[in-house]
């Protein structure tokens, strides 16, 4: 399995450039540690599952519909068990669903799955940004490889603070930087093309 044969060289937290030496699938495992490492709520074993459901087949559906499914396949908690952590009798959950998730994620049974989901998902969009621009062998003139950090929802203070500032592309916080105190750090790298600077050099 792809998982199997990445684990080896993809270390748990990275640094950017090493996040852009990596290549889709090795970015999607990264992506997926760092979201399971940052929030604890799901045991490292799930690695394998967060990492199948960011991508291929599920390309294309929200991670909120993908995660629901997911809790649903397969055989449910009993009522009483679904009670003893919390959830209501018409709540799904399977009983893989619910082995996977640690101590802290039995806390937020049905969301684990989605908020871990969440922040891979956001990290690999990041990171698809920035690798495509650097692809680019024809990018605009007025293209400098520079990102504009933009927080999109609920930012926390350092992303708040962080909201337009621009950073090279070796330099992007692909992964969360560290004093993030975000949930699932739903911000954008937006590659930042200064169209006045074409007038300025004409
Ligand atoms: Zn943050």
């Amino acid at each position: 399995m792809v998982v199997r044969f990445y684990c080896w060289r993809v270390p748990r937290m990275i640094t950017t450039a090493q996040a852009l030496s990596l290549d889709d699938n090795g970015m999607r495992l990264a992506a997926t540690r760092e979201a399971i490492e940052s929030l604890g709520l799901l045991v490292r074993s799930a690695e394998d599952i967060i990492f199948t459901l960011l991508g291929g087949k599920y390309a294309g559906f929200h991670p909120h519909a993908i995660c629901t499914a997911y809790r649903k396949d397969g055989e449910q908690l009993s009522v009483e068990e679904k009670e003893a952590i919390g959830l209501q009798a018409n709540a799904f959950i399977s009983r893989k669903a619910h082995s996977e998730l640690s101590k802290k994620g039995l806390g937020q049974p049905t969301d684990a799955h989605l908020l871990t989901l969440l922040r891979a998902s956001y990290s690999l969009a990041r990171y698809r940004t920035v690798v495509n621009m650097l692809r680019r062998t024809m990018g605009p003139p007025s293209f400098k490889n520079e990102y504009k950090f933009e927080p999109i929802k609920d930012p926390c203070p350092a992303c708040t603070s962080l909201s337009g500032t621009m950073f090279k592309s070796d330099e992007a916080p692909i992964l969360p930087p560290p004093e993030c105190e975000c949930v699932t750090a739903f911000y954008e790298l937006r590659p930042h093309v200064n169209f006045l600077a074409e007038w300025d050099e004409a």
